[in-house]
Parts: structure tokens; sequence; C-alpha cells
């Protein structure tokens, strides 16, 4: 067996067959990304997000909030609902448990809430029905076992905004 060779920057190695290292053993992957890391991926995007967020107050002057929040827990989401706050919006954040979530991580989605003084609304789904329906994606071998999950989220995300 041969030696695996990893990237002296990052964690990627070599059983990734595209990978490509340069003489001082850094990715490829870490090279594009430093080449990149200054690149302004949307030059007007602060204006594009403010007219945005413009448009829902206006559209939701009457109403108890400005947006609903798909929140997941993840880096990606917390960071919206902080987006959102920043930006003076009234948001009405959503999670979705469908099963997976830990003590901390429910814990960590309560305190990020509180913090932003956001109404949290939590969905549980029916779990069993769940585990079901991913133990036989896992046993047909279908090679994207997110689907049930992502199915779930976008459905009661959507049930719940109507
Ligand atoms: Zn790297």
């Amino acid at each position: 067996m041969s030696k695996v060779h990893i990237c002296k920057r990052c964690v990627m190695d070599d059983v990734n067959t595209d990978i490509i290292f340069d003489k001082k053993g850094i990715c490829n992957y870490c090279t594009d990304a430093l080449d990149n890391k200054d690149y302004v991926w949307h030059k007007d995007g602060q204006n594009e997000f403010q007219k945005i967020v413009d448009k829902m107050k206006r559209e939701s002057r009457n109403k108890k909030y400005d947006c609903v929040l798909g929140l997941s827990g993840g880096i990606d989401s917390c960071y919206v609902a902080y987006l959102l706050k920043k930006y003076d919006l009234r948001v009405l954040a959503v999670h979705v448990d469908a099963g997976w979530d830990t003590e901390v991580s429910t814990e960590n989605i309560k305190n990020l809430c509180k913090k932003l003084d956001l109404k949290l609304e939590t969905i549980k789904i029916d779990y069993n029905e769940m585990y079901d329906l991913q133990r036989a994606y896992f046993l047909s071998q279908v090679p994207d076992q997110d689907v049930p999950q992502d199915h779930v989220f976008f459905a009661e995300l959507y049930r719940y905004a109507l």
C-alpha cells in the first residue's frame, strides 16, 4: 500500500485523483481558493441585497413578519439569521427536526434565536416514518441518501409559510 500524500495546508489528499501538489506540497484546491479569495462575486451585492430587504419590508408591512427563515442550525442559516436581523427584518425562524437533532444542536438553535431575538418555531416530523424512508433509501442503494430529509425540509417550510 502506498503512502497517502496530504496537502501541507489543508486536509485534502491524493485519494482524490484530481489533486495536484505544487513544489511546497500545497494542493491545487488551496491554490485555486487563495487565487480567488479577493474576487468580488457580486460587485453590487450589498445594494442588491438592500433592494430585496426593502421589497420584503414593503410587501409585509401589514404582516407580523417580514420573512420566514429556514434555520437548520448550520453556519449558513445561522449567518443568514444574523444578517436578516442586522438589516432589521422581522424574522420568523422555522426549524425542521427530521429526527437527527441532538440536545446540543437544539440548544444552539434556541440560544441563537434568543440572542437575536427571533421567534422560533420547531417542526418535529414523524421520526418513525423518516427512519423507514431513510432505511428504504439505504437498502435500495440509491446514491442520494438525503432525498427524504431534503424533501421533508422543503415541504414543511413551504407548508408552514403558507
Ligand atoms: Zn490544500
